[in-house]
């Protein structure tokens, strides 16, 4: 491991960033309530619609732009805005088929908002107390100068204010965005709040429709980056138990090429304490973080990123950050901002061997008499990837990055999809 700081920091002693990891966190069962919300944050399954208004056009199944047949989702990631006044709920679906990718079209992105009457309450009260707040403070600073009041710290500046997780991570505290605290894959106790969001009017896609089975659980954690100084020391500690197996392969996955942005993106996600098995990574509003300076998206979101840098020097991938070619909204015409990414580590969980057609996941062989089974599987799975291409195989993408509107204008749109596809690198003779 080379001690450089991740590509887009400026500074070695980053700690904290703005970013919220996903990992999976554990099957949702298929009676649980959560597997028919829109406020369940997961990767797999079928997504739930929350009650939209008549005017919007909810899909009853979300098709391929290259073979025009339904495709499986990938994530479903409940996200309202901190401070905001809608249920806000990000899906993601990409085809399975062996021939649709890599093509642009294979993979779609939708967002539906609802105005959340909780929120509005929420917010009209948070800016009342904090009107409250700063008449006292001002009062209070009249009196005494000299007095610095602790509770007039802003609580930092990350765009989440105090960096509550948002959707559906474990949090036990009473903060309204991280609402549906029961998607802990322990519990299955109803939440109250979320039963007055959720009528009857939302709507759950169901079999035949492809899913991956079972869906699981996201819980987020916020991205700490382990100073590159402590880093060999961690990785060589007690950490292992965060995923050896993905770290050699992503130390096997930095040999390979000689790109500094592919570089930089292996050593973010590897630099994250506790942060291996991430799945989604999500700032709204935040950056993206480019796959490769080979593909073309990354060359028009971070034009001059495959230029060489230095021997000294690093690459600061937020210098050269300009999204002004991503189309705005195509429902309210604001524009779109960056919200979410998805990384390889979801190909390794969302595999094509746990596709099914019909609401259950796809029996795994156990014990003695599996192997044989096994084998047929991978038989099989070699035979589609040569001759069907009509199968499903596994996905081939670097990193799917979403960007949605601003305003989080209410109703059901189609956002904007960037994919950076792999990019298969020729190994350093
Ligand atoms: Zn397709
Ligand atoms: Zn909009």
């Amino acid at each position: 491991m080379s001690p450089s700081s991740p590509a887009g920091s400026s500074s070695s002693s980053l700690a904290y960033t703005n970013v919220l990891l996903a990992l999976p966190d554990g099957p949702v069962p298929a009676s649980a309530s959560d597997s028919k919300s829109h406020c369940t944050s997961l990767i797999g399954g079928y997504p739930t619609f929350p009650p939209l208004p008549a005017s919007a056009k909810v899909p009853k199944d979300v098709r391929c732009g290259i073979c025009h047949e339904p495709m499986p989702l990938l994530a479903q990631v409940y996200c309202p805005p901190e401070g905001g006044e809608n249920d806000r709920t990000v899906y993601v679906w990409a085809c399975a088929r062996v021939k649709c990718q890599k093509r642009d079209g294979s993979i779609r992105a939708f967002r539906a908002s609802i105005r959340n009457d909780e929120y509005v309450r929420d917010v009209e009260e948070k800016r009342a107390a904090a009107e409250k707040e700063a008449a006292e403070e001002r009062e209070r600073a009249r009196k005494n100068p000299f007095t610095l009041s602790s509770d007039a710290q802003p609580n930092g500046s990350t765009l989440f204010g105090s960096a509550q997780p948002l959707f559906g991570a474990a949090s036990s505290s009473p903060n309204p965005f991280a609402a549906p605290a029961s998607s802990l894959s322990s519990s299955v106790t109803p939440d109250i709040s979320k039963l007055s969001i959720a009528s009857s009017s939302s709507t759950t896609l169901e079999p035949p429709l492809p899913a991956y089975q079972p869906a699981q659980y996201l819980s987020t954690i916020e991205e700490y980056l382990i100073p590159p100084d402590e880093m060999d020391v961690e990785s060589d500690g007690e950490d292992d138990e965060e995923g050896g197996a993905d770290d050699d392969n992503l130390e096997k996955m930095l040999n390979k090429g000689a790109d500094e942005v592919f570089d930089g993106f292996v050593r973010r996600l590897e630099g994250a304490d506790g942060g291996a098995k991430q799945v989604l990574r999500y700032e709204l509003g935040g950056m993206p973080l480019p796959y490769s300076s080979a593909t073309p998206l990354c060359r028009k979101l971070f034009p001059g990123a495959e230029k060489p840098v230095g021997k000294d020097e690093e690459l600061d991938l937020s210098s050269l950050y300009n999204p002004s070619s991503i189309p705005a909204c195509g429902q309210c015409g604001s524009k779109r901002t960056f919200e979410l990414q998805l990384v390889p580590t979801l190909i390794s969980v969302l595999q094509p061997s746990s596709l099914s057609t019909n609401g259950e996941a796809p029996k795994i062989t156990k014990g003695a008499n599996s192997e044989a089974e096994r084998k047929k599987e991978l038989a099989r799975l070699a035979a589609a990837a040569t001759e069907g291409a009509d199968e499903n195989g596994e996905m081939e993408w670097g990193t799917v990055m979403v960007f949605g509107c601003e305003k989080d204008c209410v109703g059901f749109t189609e956002e904007w999809v960037g994919v950076e596809w792999e990019v298969s690198f020729e190994p350093v003779q």
